[in-house]
């Protein structure tokens, strides 16, 4: 018999209210899905809440809960893991944080969040004056990357730090840039807090010289001269998933901040050509990714980001579109996957409003076709539909060992 295998396949945000524009459906119900009501049909179903009812959850906690992790207990901010997924090596007890280049007048008050959208190539060169910057604090380093366009991450490594202190992103214009702030009494918060700050003065005295800021002056552009600081993090002190279920794990995410959960927990993160983590991204490179990867893994999890972003868009058709592209690109995988052997669930990280814009607290559909499952009767994978399904309702930390159960991979409890 061969082994048995899992894909599991989030798309960020699928989940919806009813949408006016929609007749009152959810982009799920509006759009076309042969293959996601198959799914659905040949599966068991059920809803689920990320984190807890009524809880709207970030990308990074539903996606730490949906590998299994209590994100409660095991969450320890954005920075560190959008660092991990930008490719900067983060260490235990590194403090990061996401940055951004910014515009600021002599006052210091933020006159462009993003320096103009500033391009990569300009950047690019600012970060890498702004990593000789010398840092005086004894035993304390520190790395700067830039990554996409004004998009940047900041690593403080050094005995005692903490990430417990505030943004110096007011993260508004016409606000000034605010002081770093402990945000307990502990040294370490004082700490790591005195080193951003320092930081930021050190970096925005570099930039407002650097000839990079000089010529975009020239060229009628607005100076990067400012970095701002925000969501203190560090790697959340887990287990991986290897050592938990003994399975090897790997990821198809283009998305930096999901990307540094799967490294987070031991997974490995496979580049794919076209992967863009937009509403053009390539979808059936990163099914045929993921194909490739179920040969080697026992586990394969598979993110699309496009749902999403046409939610916080507040385009519902746009929305809808995304879900037939991923459609589509279900099928290839049921093609391409023998589900004698291979389970495929689907689901959502949350529920993103194409009314509000925003991440909501309300459960998202999930469906688990494969060779044993206890088919129940739902036919159409939407929110409403699964909601009468075998599963009925379970929580994001509960889909982890359902799967592995599945897979053999949990050990029994008691005698
Ligand atoms: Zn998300």
């Amino acid at each position: 018999m061969p082994s048995l295998k899992a894909v599991l396949v989030i798309a960020d945000g699928m989940a919806d209210r009813p949408v006016k524009e929609l007749d009152w459906k959810t982009p799920l119900e509006f759009a076309r899905k042969p293959t996601l009501n198959r799914i659905a049909e040949t599966g068991i179903c059920g809803i689920l809440d990320p984190i807890a009812p009524g809880i709207p959850p970030g990308s990074d906690t539903a996606t730490l809960a949906l590998l299994g992790y209590d994100a409660v207990k095991t969450y320890s901010g954005r920075g560190a893991l959008e660092a991990l997924g930008s490719n900067v090596k983060v260490l235990p007890g590194d403090v990061a944080f996401r940055c951004n280049f910014a515009t600021v007048n002599q006052n210091q008050t933020v006159l462009d969040r993003r320096a103009g959208r500033i391009e990569n190539r300009d950047s690019q060169k600012l970060a890498e004056s702004l990593s000789q910057v010398k840092l005086k604090t004894p035993n304390a380093r520190f790395l700067f990357k830039s990554t996409i366009q004004h998009r940047a991450v900041l690593v403080i490594r050094g005995p005692r730090l903490s990430a417990n202190i505030s943004d110096s992103d007011p993260g508004t214009t016409g606000e000034k840039v605010m002081d770093a702030k402990p945000l307990d009494d502990s040294p370490e918060a004082k700490l790591t807090a005195r080193i951003v700050n320092t930081l930021t003065r050190e970096f925005h005295k570099c930039l407002t010289s650097h000839p990079v800021n000089r010529e975009r002056v020239k060229r009628g552009l607005p100076p990067a001269n400012m970095i701002l600081c925000r969501g203190a993090g560090t790697l959340p002190n887990v287990k991986s998933l290897a050592h938990i279920y003994g399975i090897k794990t790997s990821c198809v995410a283009a998305t930096p901040l999901v990307r540094g959960v799967c490294r987070a927990v031991g997974m490995k993160t496979i580049d794919v050509q076209g992967a863009t983590g937009t509403l053009q991204t390539d979808y059936l490179a990163k099914a045929r990714a993921t194909v490739q990867a179920l040969r080697s893994n026992d586990f394969v999890l598979l993110h699309i980001k496009a749902t999403d972003v046409a939610s916080h868009d507040s385009k519902a058709k746009q929305k809808a579109e995304a879900i037939e592209k991923l459609d589509n690109m279900l099928n290839y995988l049921i093609e391409h996957v023998d589900l004698n052997s291979v389970y495929l669930a689907v689901t959502a990280d949350h529920t993103t409003s194409s009314a509000t814009g925003n991440h909501e607290g309300d459960p998202v559909p999930i469906a688990i076709t494969g060779p044993s499952v206890r088919r129940d009767s739902v036919k159409e994978y939407d929110e409403r539909s699964c909601a009468g399904g075998g599963l009925h309702r379970i929580r994001g930390v509960d889909l982890m060992p359902i799967l592995m159960n599945l897979l053999g991979k949990t050990s029994k409890f008691g005698a």
